[in-house]
């Protein structure tokens, strides 16, 4: 249930945005998310959704980015995944670099003065 937690920090990032632009309302969040934070964006969006009532981000949409992993091969160049990997997933090679897919950011909000 670590999407609580996550939810949180996006409510938390969403209301001072809003108060710093001094917003009524927050109508959407751009978040994101990458494959390896696991996070279930359904379960995110209703914990949020809760998490927000009685606040200026009551009702806001999160809409969810996904970042996949970048893997990087020396024979083969990039690719992507949806997990982490110690080798290749076109040629199997080991002479991998993994990059990315850990982010948890928020890209863009939207209020409503
Ligand atoms: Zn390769």
């Amino acid at each position: 249930m670590h999407e609580l937690g996550v939810a949180n920090e996006i409510l938390d990032i969403a209301l001072s945005e809003a108060g710093r632009h001094a917003a009524k309302k927050v109508t959407s969040i751009r978040l994101r998310v990458g494959v390896l934070r696991a996070i279930e964006s359904g379960n995110l969006s209703f914990l949020f959704e809760h998490l927000a009532r009685g606040t200026p981000a009551e009702g806001a949409h999160l809409e969810i980015v996904e970042e996949p992993v970048r893997v990087e091969c020396d024979a083969c160049g990039v690719s992507e995944a949806a997990s982490f990997l110690l080798e290749c997933p076109r040629c199997k090679g080991s002479g991998v670099s993994v990059t990315g897919g850990d982010s948890l950011s928020i890209l863009s909000l939207d209020v409503d003065a």
